[in-house]
């Protein structure tokens, strides 16, 4: 069978956009630390080779050897790390770099991982409650459930969901997690839509539920923090850096962090309102829907 087939895709988003503001040249030092399936990677990649070096980091091992398998269809180099970007001051130390020409983030989960349905992301296949990026580390989307107060529940549902009936969800699972237990995706997904009110809506009633419970399992918004407030130490002089995010909360914290640095004359701010993708692309690829990409210099 033909791999290209068999294997499911990712489509990078924003890629030309990225690339723009990136400006990767030869013989520059990026570090990817989203390198997923190397979708990005490989088009840097593309523009710093001969002398260039890429760093790519995903905390997903799994993940890494397909970014691997890609890249090393390209002449380039780079180093790949299993590590979480909010670690970045390590994954440099270990790669002996003290300042990179360009950085870039895409946020979120791959297509890859949504498809693996052992690993929980998705709603339509029955997998167990996991949600984790990294399976080796951290607690998963079951734990959490059973950890967290009717109310805690309620919150987090509240504030990463943005679900409007996040009470109503929330007495509901904790009544089957005591009684039952939440097990699977299917069961939780079916008790969902049990509970609240069918709208007119194209998407899944659960569709919330699991972003909610995914950013919080992977603490999603705590690492974009710890990550913003150290990067600049590590970006030369006109190092550009690029994110791309796919959550109003994520976007935000992007927007902030970037005027707080504008402030203290560390980054010239290159997008004044944040890119989006276009009509075609979004026609192609739907991921690039809700994508929203910021970029900024260190000057
Ligand atoms: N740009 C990539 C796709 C990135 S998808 C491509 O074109 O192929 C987002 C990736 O970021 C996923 O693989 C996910 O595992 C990884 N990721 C998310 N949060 C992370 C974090 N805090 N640290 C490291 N990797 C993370």
């Amino acid at each position: 069978m033909d791999d290209k087939t068999a294997n499911p895709v990712h489509v990078p988003v924003l890629v030309e956009e990225a690339l723009n503001y990136l400006q990767p040249h030869p013989g520059h030092v990026v570090l990817d630390c989203t390198v997923g399936s190397g979708g990005h990677a490989i088009r840097i990649l593309d523009c710093i080779k001969p002398d260039g070096f890429l760093i790519g980091v995903d905390k997903d091992m799994e993940i890494l050897q397909t970014a691997r398998q890609s890249l090393s269809e390209t002449a380039g180099t780079f180093k790949l790390y299993h590590a979480d970007y909010s670690d970045v001051d390590e994954v440099l130390r270990q790669a002996r770099v003290d300042k990179v020409n360009g950085v870039l983030l895409d946020l979120g989960v791959s297509s890859l991982q949504l498809d693996q349905a052992d690993r929980g992301f998705s709603f339509t296949k029955e997998a167990p409650l996991d949600m984790r990026m990294d399976r080796s580390d951290g607690i998963t989307a079951r734990d959490l459930i059973h950890r967290l107060s009717e109310e805690a529940l309620a919150d987090l549902l509240w504030k990463y969901g943005e679900e409007r009936y996040s009470r109503r969800i929330a007495r509901a699972m904790q009544k089957e997690e005591k009684t039952v237990g939440i097990a699977t995706t299917t069961q939780l997904a079916a008790l969902v839509a049990r509970v609240t009110p069918r709208g007119k809506s194209k998407i899944h009633p659960a569709t919330r539920v699991f972003q909610a419970l995914r950013i919080a399992v992977n603490k999603e918004l705590e690492n974009l923090e710890i990550f913003l407030d150290k990067i600049h130490h590590y970006m030369a002089v006109g190092a550009r850096i690029v994110i791309i995010s796919f959550h109003s909360l994520e976007d935000r914290i992007v927007k902030n962090k970037f005027l707080e640095r504008a402030r203290e004359n560390v980054f010239r701010i290159l997008t004044k309102k944040p890119i989006c993708a276009g009509d075609a692309e979004i026609r192609e690829n739907v991921r690039s829907r809700s994508a929203k990409l910021r970029a900024a210099e260190r000057i």
